[in-house]
């Protein structure tokens, strides 16, 4: 493959939340369109693209079973958000002429793909962006910890995780003006600091193998890009 950037192959974690811009619920048209460019723009650079989409947008488990349903099913129309928001993400890629392929961890026959990991390699090679969706499968996990998972699975050479700050904080950056950036962190330092940039157990997937993890801001212009292309952005995780 012919590719420039240092980065070949790299794995997107979204936050449901992060579609939902400044609206109270579901997905925000304006910001899902520019998610969507910003993911062209990318692919643009040859770099293969995957993506895990959240669903916090729309439900989670654990806020449901507040309001008196059972966390496990709570959990499992979670995971259904989370295929709605991929639904979505797939729509607005295809608008702008990007191939993309839905593969959902629960079967859901004839509205996209079952995952499976060799499948979604070979539309990574065929420059498919795929969107990884229902998170592992399984209730009482995250979208954090699937997208570990689905990067350590597919080869990705990055994770990259988008949140609404910059990178990593040794304090909240909204609540304390003081609060410095780190450039770099090492897993360990990421856990025992408890800087609560992704949850536990996707942090130690990651450290258990080798799987370097950026944190940044994508609704910072160029972003994604500037970390795809080896550039200083946000905070990296690595050994
Ligand atoms: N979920 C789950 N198993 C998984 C991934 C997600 O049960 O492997 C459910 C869980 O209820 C979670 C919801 O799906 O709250 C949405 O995922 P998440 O909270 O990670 O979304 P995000 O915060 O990234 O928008």
């Amino acid at each position: 493959m012919s590719t420039t950037t240092p980065h070949q192959r790299v794995l997107l974690k979204l936050s449901g939340e992060a579609l939902m811009g400044d609206d109270r619920f579901g997905i925000n048209a304006e910001i899902l369109g520019q998610t969507a460019q910003a993911v062209k723009d990318i692919v643009q650079q040859n770099v293969q693209v995957g993506l895990v989409v959240g669903g916090g947008n729309i439900f989670r488990g654990v806020d449901l079973s507040a309001s008196g349903i059972e966390r496990v099913t709570g959990d499992q129309m979670g995971m259904l958000a989370t295929v709605m928001n991929g639904l979505a993400l797939q729509d607005a890629l295809k608008k702008i002429d990007v191939d993309a392929r839905v593969m959902s961890a629960l079967r859901i026959d004839g509205v996209c793909e079952h995952y499976s990991s060799r499948q979604a390699i070979q539309h990574l090679e065929a420059s498919k962006v795929v969107i990884f969706v229902a998170g592992t499968g399984n209730p009482l996990f995250t979208t954090d910890s699937a997208a570990s998972l689905r990067a350590i699975e597919i080869k990705a050479d990055l994770m990259i995780k988008a949140t609404k700050v910059d990178g990593v904080y040794d304090a909240d950056p909204v609540k304390n003006p003081n609060a410095n950036k780190f450039t770099t962190l090492s897993y360990d330092e990421t856990i025992t600091r408890q800087l609560g940039v992704m949850d536990m157990t996707a942090v130690v997937l990651c450290r258990e193998h080798n799987m370097p993890l950026q944190v940044l801001n994508m609704s910072k212009s160029g972003a994604l890009l500037r970390a795809v292309m080896g550039q200083n952005e946000g905070t990296l995780i690595h050994s």
